[in-house]
């Protein structure tokens, strides 16, 4: 026998009875995005490695370990996106659509990271992502925020934590990296290797160190959010008005330093309790330096991204996850010209009944065996046509999740008596 091809280690499948939960999420998130006047923009997954290493940060975990980069036939060197901040921050450079504009942006897709495979934490995941440009003001980040929250209300999950802090201006940013190398330095022997290596680089990234013996050190180090600059302190206090003013709950949690280097003032956290360590669902933040950075004006931006696994996964925990689709008319067919007129019957009554969920039997089969068919379909009513049905013009109709005798119909009233039967589908 040949031997099979196994997957590669990180990467999932989504298979028919998981997608519902995926589909449900992608079609909130779609609606929502639509009703706060966001529109979609659809990127490359591939980008030069170059994006990636100037806006992330060549420090950062992402760029150090986690990129999938390779040289292509050409000899460029290109990067599979580990996440879409950047990638659309060079799509709307490219295309001009920054310049004397306004933009509010989502886009959903996989992203690649080499990363340690555990639950909750793949090589291929997949990011529904959220972007606004040229709003300087506390006002769309409360926007993004509640927007979000939204998705969450509209979903039913319940118990996410909104964890919020600001990383000031770089300018703040690097008079209190200065106290924390003075901090760190003194307290060396407290530091991990890659630690200490960061203390030279990209101190803040210290505070983001998931190394629980590094705990403790951090725990005592200096707040960034008692060293802010005056506006970037008025630019959160405004937006935690904003947030108290609308009802949403939060916590600002001044250790949040995200794990991306292109962050300024704003950035926050959803995160829950039920996921076990892989615990944040969604996270982003202001990146006000970003579009300069990348060779564009000096636009502001702020943007989220969620975690559909994870989101996905809560939905199936907390059974929200949608029941699986399942069809409603399974068309059973009985001898040779059964056969021959099944499809044309299944078609006419797809075309009378959009939106109705017609399966038909295909491969042949007793009887029998087509009813189990039917059955396990899920379908609330069989079709069956044999020859002497055929001959007759009409379809017996048989009832599958209720105790009700088989009635005969004409074809030619089949689809009126289905849609009676089978109401409400197909307007949505
Ligand atoms: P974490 O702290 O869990 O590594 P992160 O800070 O690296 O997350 P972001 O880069 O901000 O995450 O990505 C946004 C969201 O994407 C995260 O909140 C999380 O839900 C999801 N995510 C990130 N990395 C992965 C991954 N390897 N597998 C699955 N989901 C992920
Ligand atoms: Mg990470």
């Amino acid at each position: 026998m040949t031997e099979s091809i196994p997957p590669i280690r990180g990467m999932n499948d989504v298979l028919p009875g998981e997608s519902g939960a995926w589909q449900r999420l992608e079609a909130v998130a779609r609606e929502t995005f639509a009703e706060y006047g966001y529109r979609e923009i659809r990127l490359p997954v591939l980008e030069r490695t170059e994006l990636f290493k100037r806006s992330i940060g060549e420090m950062t975990d992402i760029v150090e370990k986690e990129m999938y980069t390779f040289e292509d036939r050409g000899g460029d060197s290109v990067t599979l996106r580990p996440e879409a901040t950047a990638g659309i921050v060079r799509a709307c450079i490219s295309n001009g659509l920054l310049h004397n504009q306004r933009q509010k942006v989502w886009c959903a897709g996989p992203m690649f990271r080499y990363e340690r495979p555990q639950k909750g934490r793949y090589r291929q995941f997949h990011q529904i992502d959220v972007e606004a440009f040229g709003f300087p003001g506390p006002d769309v980040d409360a926007e993004l925020i509640l927007m979000s929250a939204r998705i969450w209300r509209k979903l039913g999950l319940e118990g996410l934590k909104l964890n919020l802090n600001s990383l000031g201006t770089p300018q703040s940013r690097r008079a209190y990296r200065e106290m924390l190398v003075e901090y760190f330095r003194a307290r060396l022997d407290a530091l991990d290797e890659d630690s200490r290596r960061r203390l030279e680089g990209n101190p803040l990234r210290i505070l983001d160190s998931k190394n629980p013996a590094m705990r403790e050190v951090i725990a005592g180090a200096p707040l960034l959010t008692d060293h802010l600059d005056p506006e970037s302190a008025e630019h959160f206090a405004r937006l935690r008005g904003e947030l108290d003013a609308s009802g949403v709950a939060y916590v600002v949690n001044p250790r949040l330093v995200r794990g991306l280097d292109y962050y300024s003032r704003t950035v926050f956290e959803w995160v829950t309790s039920d996921l076990g360590s892989q615990d944040a669902v969604c996270s982003g933040g202001r990146y006000d330096g970003l579009v300069a950075q990348l060779g564009g004006e000096a636009v502001p931006g702020i943007g989220w991204a969620l975690g559909e696994e994870r989101i996905v996964e809560l939905l199936r925990l907390k059974q929200l996850a949608g029941e699986e689709l399942a069809a409603d008319v399974f068309i059973v067919l009985g001898g040779a010209a059964a056969e021959a007129a099944g499809l044309g019957i299944a078609e006419g009554l797809r075309d009378a009944l959009p939106g109705v969920r017609v399966e038909m039997n295909c491969g042949g089969g007793s009887f029998k065996s087509q009813l189990k068919r039917a059955d396990r379909s899920g379908a609330r009513y069989a079709v069956i046509l044999g020859d002497e049905e055929i001959a007759q013009g009409v379809a017996a109709l048989k009832p599958l999740r209720e105790d009700a005798a088989q009635g005969v119909v004409p074809l030619a009233g089949l689809a009126t008596e289905l849609a009676r039967l089978v109401p409400g589908r197909g307007r949505d």
